[in-house]
C-alpha cells in the first residue's frame, strides 16, 4: 500500500507539494479550513465586479511551467498566461509619469526626459540584476535552504558580486541618481515585504525577474491559477477536504503520525506537510513541548515582513490614462518606510498600488466601469496602530491622495470592501498579518528562514511563504518542490 501524506492548507505552496507528492505515488489528502483553495490567492465577485484579493503581479512563469512539466502536463492547457505591457505605470507627485516596459529603447527615451545620465545607468542596473540572479539563484532560490556550504556553488570570482553587505538602496545609487529611478527600483523591496533602505542588495535580484523577464497575467484572473493547480492536483489523485480546519498535528515518539481535525476526528499519515504559517504551527498545531516553545520564542523574536491595507472598489467610469498595474508614489520614500518598519504606523503619505484587471479582462467589471484593487503597505499588526479605530479615516486618506493625482473616485464608488491586516491574519493564519513571513530587512534573513524539513519533528515538512525560499507565488511554488524533495529523500533513507 502506498505511503500517505497529509497537507495542511491549500495555499499555493500546499498545492505545489500535493501535486508533486501525488505524482510520486503517495496517497495525498489536503485539509483546508476555508471553503476553497488558494489561501492568500483569493477572489471576490460582487455586483458584476471581480477582484483578486491577494497576489496581482505574477513573475517567474518558468517556475509554474516547470511544476506542470514535472508531472507531464503543460501549464497552457490549464491556464492562459498573457504578458502585461507596460509592466507598471508609475505616477510621481511632481507630475512625472513613467511606463516601465521591457522595450529598452522606450525605457531609454523616457529616462532621458527625467535624467539623461540614468538611461545608461538603468541598462547597467539591469545587467547587474541579471548577473545577481545567475549567481544567487542556485544558492538562495532554486535549491534547498542555504547554508554557508551553499556558497561553494558560487565561483570565487563571483563571491563579491553576491552584494550582501550594501543595502538595496546603496547599490541602486551606484547605478542611477534621479530620485524617480531610485524610488522605482527601491519598490522591489516591497515584493518581499521589506524596505530598500534596510534589505541587503542581494535582493535587487527581484528587479531582474520583473524588469528583464516580465509580468504575466492569467486571462481569467489570478484566482484561475489557484483553480488550475487544484484541477491538476485532483487529476494526480489528491483528495481535498475543504472547510475542515486542522486542530493538531499528532506525534508518536516525536514523529508526525497524522492530524486531529477540529471536530475531534483523527486522520493517520506517514508524513505531514504544513502550508500554514510556521509561527502558527508552533503556537497552535504542535503539542506544547520545551523545544517547540523555544523555537517559537526564537521565531517570534524576528521581525515580520510588512502587511497590507486593501480597498476593493467597483467604480463608475473608465480612467483611460491608467494601465493594468499603477503606482502612485509618495513624496518621501525614506520616511514612508521609516513609519512602517521603525514606528509601526501607517505612512502619512503612502505609496498606493492600484491594479485594474478590467483593463486586461473586460468581464471583471460591468461595461463603463472598473474594478480597482488598491494596496498600501502596512506595518505588521502591533501596538502602535489600531485598525479598529483608524481603518475608515485611513481609507479616506488613500482616496484623497488618489484624487490629488487626478483620480477622484469618491463619488463614483458603487461597491466597496476593505481588508485590513487583521482580516488577513484571520483569513490565512498569517502571523501579525505579515504578507511574506519573516522580514528580509536583514542580511541574515535568508539563513534564518525556517527549513522545509522540520528540525524538531521527524516526518513534518513546511511549505509556503514563511519557509525557504520565501514569500510570493513563484517562491512558495518552489517551497512545495523543496519540501516534497526532502520528504522523498527521507523516505529513501527509511526515516518516515
Ligand atoms: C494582499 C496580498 C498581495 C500580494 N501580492 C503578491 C503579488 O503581487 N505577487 C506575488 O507573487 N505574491 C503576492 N503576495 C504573496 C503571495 O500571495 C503569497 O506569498 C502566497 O500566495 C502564499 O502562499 P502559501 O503557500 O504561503 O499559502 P497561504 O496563501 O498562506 O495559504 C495557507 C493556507 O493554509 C490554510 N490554513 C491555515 N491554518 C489552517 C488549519 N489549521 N487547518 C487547515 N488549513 C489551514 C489557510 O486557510 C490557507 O488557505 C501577496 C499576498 C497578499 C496577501
Amino acid at each position: 500500500m502506498s505511503k500517505s501524506v497529509i497537507v495542511i492548507g491549500a495555499g499555493i505552496g500546499g498545492l505545489s507539494a500535493a501535486i508533486r507528492l501525488a505524482a510520486a505515488g503517495f496517497k495525498v489528502q489536503v485539509f483546508e479550513q476555508n471553503p476553497s483553495p488558494g489561501g492568500k490567492m483569493y477572489q471576490i465577485v460582487e455586483q458584476g465586479f471581480r477582484w483578486d484579493t491577494g497576489p496581482s503581479v505574477l513573475t517567474m512563469r518558468h517556475v509554474l511551467d516547470e511544476l506542470f512539466a514535472s508531472v507531464g502536463r503543460r501549464l497552457d492547457e490549464y491556464v492562459a498566461l498573457q504578458p502585461i505591457e507596460p509592466l507598471t505605470r508609475y505616477f510621481y507627485p511632481d507630475g512625472t509619469q513613467l511606463d516601465v516596459t521591457r522595450d529598452l529603447d522606450r525605457m531609454r527615451e523616457q529616462i532621458n526626459q527625467i535624467e539623461p545620465a540614468d538611461a545608461a545607468g538603468y541598462d547597467r542596473f539591469l545587467e547587474y540584476a541579471r548577473n545577481l540572479h545567475r549567481i544567487v539563484g542556485p544558492v538562495f532560490i532554486y535549491d534547498s535552504p542555504p547554508t554557508l556550504r551553499s556558497f561553494f556553488k558560487v565561483k570565487p570570482w563571483d563571491a563579491v558580486k553576491v552584494d550582501g553587505i550594501r543595502t538595496m538602496h546603496q547599490a541602486q545609487r551606484s547605478y542611477v541618481r534621479s530620485p524617480h529611478l531610485l524610488q522605482l527600483l527601491g519598490r522591489f523591496a516591497t515584493y518581499v515585504g521589506a524596505s530598500p533602505y534596510l534589505a541587503p542588495a542581494t535582493l535587487n535580484v527581484i528587479a531582474h525577474v520583473e524588469l528583464n523577464e516580465g509580468i504575466w497575467y492569467p486571462s481569467s484572473g489570478m484566482y484561475s491559477l489557484a483553480q488550475a493547480l487544484m484541477t491538476l492536483a485532483v487529476e494526480m489523485g489528491v483528495e481535498f477536504y475543504f472547510a475542515t480546519p486542522v486542530e493538531q498535528i499528532n506525534l508518536h515518539h516525536q514523529q508526525a503520525s497524522g492530524i486531529t481535525l477540529q471536530d475531534g476526528k483523527r486522520v493517520p499519515a506517514n508524513a505531514v506537510v504544513a502550508n500554514v504559517d510556521v509561527a502558527t504551527v508552533y503556537q497552535k498545531l504542535l503539542p506544547s513541548h520545551p523545544t517547540i516553545t523555544d523555537a517559537l520564542r526564537k521565531l517570534l523574536s524576528g521581525e515580520p515582513s510588512c502587511s497590507g491595507f486593501i480597498l476593493l472598489l467597483g467604480v463608475r467610469g473608465v480612467h483611460s490614462t491608467l494601465a493594468h498595474h499603477n503606482i502612485f508614489f509618495s513624496s518621501d520614500y525614506a520616511q514612508e518606510f521609516d513609519q512602517i518598519f521603525r514606528l509601526g504606523v501607517m505612512p502619512d503619505d503612502p505609496t498606493i498600488y492600484a491594479a485594474i484587471t478590467s483593463r486586461s479582462t473586460p468581464s471583471d467589471a460591468p461595461v463603463g466601469m472598473e474594478n480597482w484593487f488598491i494596496l498600501v503597505n502596512a506595518p505588521p499588526l502591533g501596538n502602535n496602530w489600531n485598525w479598529h479605530t483608524k481603518a475608515h479615516s485611513y481609507r479616506d486618506l488613500v482616496l484623497d491622495k488618489l484624487a490629488s493625482f487626478g483620480h477622484d473616485l469618491r463619488n463614483d464608488i458603487l461597491v466597496e470592501r476593505m481588508i485590513t491586516p487583521i482580516d488577513l491574519e484571520r483569513a490565512t493564519g498569517a502571523y501579525r498579518g505579515a504578507l511574506y513571513g519573516l522580514s528580509s530587512n536583514n542580511r541574515w534573513a535568508a539563513f534564518r528562514r525556517i527549513h522545509n524539513r522540520s528540525q524538531l519533528v521527524r516526518g513534518l515538512y513546511f511549505t509556503g511563504g514563511t519557509t525557504h525560499p520565501g514569500g510570493g507565488v513563484p517562491m512558495v511554488t518552489l517551497s512545495g518542490k523543496v519540501a516534497s524533495q526532502m520528504l522523498l529523500q527521507d523516505l529513501a533513507r527509511g526515516l518516515i
